[in-house]
């Protein structure tokens, strides 16, 4: 049962097999058990209830909701102090879809402070475990959402992704990891990191399922503005793994082992790894090409990131003041108020990265690090912008290997030539462009993952990409074993 995807629960749900009420009993108690091992939850619905079948795929079916959706009547921590006692009023627009499409929400899960960060490390109620070995990481910032997927309490939980933080959890996890186009998902109701690179999104076990659940989330809203119409992009429908006489290209720069001179024997597995992936497309008749590109404007991405996300999120998160909402601080002014409120509140990490934003958005500072980091930012779109005029995705191996021991994690950039293979997710970000996460092998008995990227809008044929690589291997439907 726990390896079951949408469709099949689906038709065990119409056919009697069994009802929604069981599976969102099973959910819950999955979760405690989980709770108890991983800590993937802030929050686990215990009343939550079963909803009628209908002809929606998702009707009665339960999943999960990373803790920076709001959440109407539950509690929405985004895993911060600052918000420890905050309840909502409304639900985001996201989750609002898909309860009207009949699915059931049955827990919060827990991740990096406010999407800020990697490790999994740095919420509130603790360290996340990744269930495929409990000393390891499962990355964040989505990590509760990835390592529940990965331990088949549902088959589905929403993540967010500002620079990589659905489609790293789930590469550490074994499961798949969506972003779509930015804008396709109203981000109305998530809690704001760096706006112009927040992307609404999920985790599943398998391609087909995350295109169901991206069908139902996805829509114009007016209460966002950056959201459009995509009422005529069925993802669900276009799903028929027909790839022949696609193109993909691989960056050199990134997989070449000879750019690793110090390389580990783990990720010499892994770049082979990427290569035998490759092999199978190109078996479908995928035209799969490596390409050169300028490494000057390849080593910019990660301190564009840093320069964006940091002064963005600095200007958004000013409005946690303790005053309008979570708890207040102690002092006899207002200033000392929300002082003390910030200072208890937030972790070192987001505190890190308020110094920074905010040394970036100073008057004198403006021209030289943000502007700068906004036309980089340009110049770094438009060259795979134009790329994806001759070629349908660009294909390139998460992260350096699988998921690293909880004492090696760090949130620094890494020091050493690899930081490349563990940044470059962030292209996704900075274009909007779709992207797509499938796990595509093991490494020392731990899962590893591809990424696929592709122009705006073209999200159906980079999720057909997936789902043509996906069948040929053997890691869909893929949950962590009960010990
Ligand atoms: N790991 C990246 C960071 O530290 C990305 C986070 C995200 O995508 N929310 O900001």
């Amino acid at each position: 049962m726990k390896e079951l995807g949408i469709v099949k629960l689906h038709e065990k749900l119409v056919n009697k097999e069994i009802t929604s009420e069981e599976l969102i009993k099973d959910a819950l108690t999955k979760s405690h058990k989980l709770n108890d091992t991983c800590n993937a939850f802030v929050t686990i619905i215990d009343d939550a209830k079963e909803a009628e079948v209908t002809d929606n795929l998702l009707s009665g079916i339960p999943f999960g909701v990373k803790d920076n959706y709001s959440t109407k009547g539950i509690l929405s921590t985004a895993s911060s102090n600052t918000l420890k006692d905050y309840i909502p009023f409304f639900d985001a627009t996201a989750v609002k879809n898909l309860k009207d499409a009949g699915a059931v929400a049955v827990n919060k899960t827990a991740m990096d402070e406010f999407g800020m960060g990697g490790t999994g490390t740095t919420a509130h109620t603790g360290i996340i475990h990744n269930p495929w070995d409990l000393n390891r990481s499962c990355a964040g910032s989505s990590s509760g959402s990835a390592a529940s997927v990965a331990a088949g309490v549902y088959p589905y939980a929403l993540g967010s992704d500002t620079g990589d933080s659905i489609r790293k959890p789930a590469a550490f996890c074994g499961v798949v990891g969506y972003k779509p186009t930015y804008g396709m998902i109203s981000r109305f109701g998530l809690f704001p990191f760096a706006s112009s690179l927040d992307t609404c999104g999920v985790l599943t076990r398998s391609v087909q399922d995350a295109a169901i659940v991206v069908d139902a989330m996805k829509g114009q809203d007016k209460k966002d503005a950056t959201s459009w119409d995509s009422s005529d992009i069925h993802l669900y429908k276009s799903l028929n793994g027909d790839v022949l006489g696609k193109k993909v290209f691989y960056i050199k720069e990134i997989v070449d082992i000879n750019n690793y001179p110090n390389a580990s024997e783990e990720l010499k597995m892994h770049l082979e790894n990427f290569h035998k992936s490759l092999e199978i497309l190109s078996s479908f008749g995928v035209q799969v090409d490596a390409l050169s590109i300028d490494k000057e404007l390849l080593n910019v991405i990660p301190s564009v990131y840093v320069c964006l996300s940091c002064a963005e999120a600095t200007s958004n998160l000013s409005n946690m003041t303790g005053i309008i909402f979570g708890p207040r601080g102690e002092g006899d002014n207002i200033f000392d108020m929300m002082k003390d409120h910030r200072t208890k509140g937030f972790s070192p990490l987001i505190k890190r990265r308020f110094v920074i934003g905010s040394y970036i958005l100073q008057k004198e500072n403006q021209e030289r690090y943000f502007v700068n980091a906004q036309r980089a930012r340009r110049l770094i779109v438009d060259k795979f912008k134009s790329l994806f005029q001759k070629y349908d995705a660009l294909i390139l191996p998460v992260s350096t290997g699988p998921a690293p021991l909880l004492e090696n994690e760090n949130d620094q950039l890494n020091s050493d030539d690899t930081t490349l293979l563990e940044e470059h997710l962030q292209i996704g970000n900075f274009g909007g462009f779709p992207s797509i996460t499938i796990p595509n092998g093991f490494i020392n008995n731990l899962p590893v993952g591809i990424n696929i990227t592709g122009n705006c809008k073209d999200d159906a044929n980079v999720l057909n990409i997936a789902y043509a690589l996906e069948a040929k291997m053997n890691y869909k439907d893929m949950v962590v074993k009960d010990e």
